[in-house]
């Protein structure tokens, strides 16, 4: 059974398929129609150039949109499409150019639209359709194209190959927007919109690799909410998951503009700082605190505490998790110290000797 995604989805294909298939046949038949003319022939061909040219693309499209599976019912639209190519192939008896042109057209739709394997079986539908009705009527063979029917076909010629490259250009940025989109989507944490642990963890990665090239100064910021088990337990998860998008939203207003903020997990988060020293990242996060404090604490017990460590180039970090660790533990001391406060790393009593450990 279908979900109602995968149903919307096949909508969008029929729907993506209609203008290339309405325009195909309707060029197509005017092509077929002037070797029909030539042939003489009686009102039942008429009718049914006419039902191949103005009706079929309505009744396919209608058809598909009405069935509960639009994939599978777009298949056998495209089987019938083979059909009828090899129906009026023969019927015009094998006229080279309009059977050419219609043979490569099928072809190059079927190809883009269900690769190989589909466009096999509408080459095999193409020459038993055709191969049935050459046998079953007495057209004779004429393979030669008049002059009247290489005007006919010249629409066809000219427009059909530019819908389909239209076609193929659209698809092709619809198809990279989404790519943007997922990726997007994929470094992004669902709940505060900041970047997600793993893409942020990456950017410090960066960030530590390239600080030993450049003479910049890096710094991080790992920081805390403090008593948000006391918000979970009295005003329940959702006004916990509330208080992590306000902290988020408010952290990006003190630092959006030139740092990378990331939620490292549960009610962490981190922010990494390029282009600044110890010095002013620990001014930047207790602005941050009292902004903090400003807007959350009259509405819960939530305040936060910082942690920084500046990674300089008598670095103590041999690696970026160490560098993670040194923020951690100026954070850790920050809770010792009462909560509620910024401490930096370069401060705790035990630093130097950590770093030598
Ligand atoms: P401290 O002041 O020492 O930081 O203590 P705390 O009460 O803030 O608790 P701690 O940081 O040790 O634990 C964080 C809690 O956050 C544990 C977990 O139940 C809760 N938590 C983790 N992720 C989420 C989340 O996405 N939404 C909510 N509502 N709670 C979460
Ligand atoms: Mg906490």
């Amino acid at each position: 059974m279908m979900d109602a995604t995968q149903h919307t989805r096949g909508l969008q294909l029929v729907k993506r398929i209609y203008p290339g298939r309405s325009t195909g046949f309707m060029l197509g038949a005017i092509s077929v129609a002037s070797v029909l003319y030539e042939q003489n022939v009686g009102p039942g061909s008429w009718l049914m150039i006419a039902f191949s040219g103005l009706l079929w693309p309505l009744l396919a499209y209608w058809r598909a949109c009405r069935s509960s599976n639009p994939y599978a019912a777009e298949k056998q639209n495209q089987h019938f499409d083979a059909a009828q190519c090899g129906f009026w192939t023969a019927m015009m008896g094998f006229n080279l150019l309009p059977a050419t042109m219609g043979f490569a057209m099928l072809g190059m739709v079927l190809l883009s639209l269900g690769g190989k394997k589909r466009c096999l079986k509408g080459i095999l539908v193409f020459t038993l359709t055709a191969a049935v009705t050459w046998l079953l009527s007495d057209i004779p063979l004429q393979l030669q194209p008049s002059l009247f029917t290489l005007l006919a076909s010249v629409p066809i010629l000219l427009f059909y190959p530019l819908l389909i490259g239209y076609s193929a250009y659209s698809f092709a940025l619809a198809a990279n927007e989404q790519r943007k989109q997922l990726e997007i989507v994929s470094r992004t944490d669902g709940l505060s919109g900041l970047n997600n642990r793993q893409h942020w963890e990456q950017r410090v990665a960066d960030a530590f690799a390239q600080a030993h090239s450049e003479q910049h100064a890096y710094s991080l910021i790992m920081l805390d909410i403090d008593y948000f088990k006391q918000v979970n337990d009295h005003f329940g998860h959702g006004a916990g998951d509330d208080v992590i998008r306000q902290v988020a939203r408010l952290l990006e207003e003190c630092f959006a503009h030139d740092a990378c903020l990331g939620r490292y997990g549960g009610d962490e988060f981190g922010i990494l700082l390029p282009n600044c020293g110890a010095a002013e990242a620990l001014a930047r996060a207790e602005k941050a605190r009292q902004h903090v404090f400003t807007y959350l604490h009259s509405q819960s017990p939530a305040t936060i505490s910082l942690g920084i460590a500046e990674l300089d180039t008598k670095a103590s970090a041999e690696s970026y998790s160490d560098w993670i660790l040194h923020a951690d533990l100026a954070l850790y001391q920050a809770k010792r110290q009462g909560r509620n406060c910024a401490v930096c790393f370069s401060q705790l009593a035990d630093a130097r000797l950590t770093a030598e450990a």
